[in-house]
């Protein structure tokens, strides 16, 4: 007669914690079928699947067979992003936006400046602090760029102006430029050393140039090189682009926000622009990215 073993719940329970490590060291996808039943059709049907091929090139280094899905995420807005990533220089790109774009990317982003900069009464009037705060990134660039010439400096994408207005104070010229210079000058009175400050639309008519600010606005462009090349060709030898973007975080997911720059896709940038990084930084608490860059001499 064959002996015959009756086995209790508690071992049951730890064969099937044994075996479920195994198929998990085995690197098995699927739970047991008891498992499987406890994921709810509900929360099935909240999962999301998209596209795995990319119709878009890397705005920050132009390379477009690297790009991969990376991830749904939502912002504070609520709505969902659709973010991607580049193998070759690690940015994150929303393509929710980069891609749908029923209207001129121009159009949505001076619309987008003109809500976020309204030069209300309170605006105008914290504007002599606003001055000050950039004063300090000036004196910034200049401690990192002794060497660098005083003759002008442009503000690219100035918003109300106030690094350019800071900017007259070291350099003979503050040229500010945005897509539509009707807010800018709106703000123009009210800057300190305005008489220095000059609005610039096109970017084909800018003198030589030693130094570039732009401060979040590379991850409004669609094509990095593209938007800022020509910009870059008036800086002198030795002058210099510095400029910040934000990092990925929920609250900076934004529809006008296109790329999400690392270490690695900065450098990717300056480099595809012909530029030397001097430096990059982080702004942990608000999580800013900060670089400066040299064009060779
Ligand atoms: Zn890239």
């Amino acid at each position: 007669m064959p002996r015959t073993f009756e086995v209790s719940r508690t071992t049951t329970m730890t064969l099937r914690r044994i075996g479920h490590s195994v198929r998990i060291l085995l690197g098995h996808p699927l739970p047991f079928a008891e498992e499987q039943s406890a994921i709810s059709d509900q929360k099935l049907n909240r999962l999301t699947s998209r596209p795995l091929n990319s119709a878009f090139a890397c705005p920050a280094c132009g390379e477009a067979v690297t790009i991969v899905p990376h991830a749904l995420r939502s912002g504070q807005n609520g709505r969902t992003y659709d973010l991607w990533s580049c193998l070759a220089c690690t940015a994150v790109i929303n393509a929710t936006d980069l891609c749908a774009v029923g209207q001129p990317v121009t159009t949505v982003q001076s619309e987008s400046a003109a809500n976020f900069y309204r030069p209300t009464p309170e605006v105008i009037k914290a504007l002599p602090n606003e001055v000050a705060q950039n004063r300090n990134l000036i004196q910034f660039l200049l401690e990192h760029c002794p060497d660098l010439g005083r003759s002008a400096l442009l503000d690219f994408g100035a918003g109300r102006g106030c690094l350019a207005a800071a900017a007259t104070e070291v350099f003979d010229l503050a040229l500010a430029s945005e897509l539509d210079l009707t807010m800018l000058n709106e703000f123009l009175p009210h800057l300190p050393n305005n008489e220095r400050i000059r609005l610039v639309s096109d970017p084909r008519m800018l003198p030589p140039l030693d130094a570039i600010a732009a401060f979040h606005v590379l991850e409004h462009l669609p094509d990095v090189k593209r938007v800022l090349g020509p910009v870059v060709a008036a800086l002198q030898p030795g002058g210099a682009l510095f400029f910040q973007v934000p990092l990925l975080r929920s609250d900076y997911l934004l529809n006008t926000h296109y790329t999400f720059f690392s270490e690695a896709s900065a450098r990717a940038a300056c480099s595809r622009l012909g530029l030397d990084v001097v430096g990059v930084w982080y702004d942990q608490a608000l999580d800013f990215l900060t670089c400066i860059a040299r064009r060779p001499r």
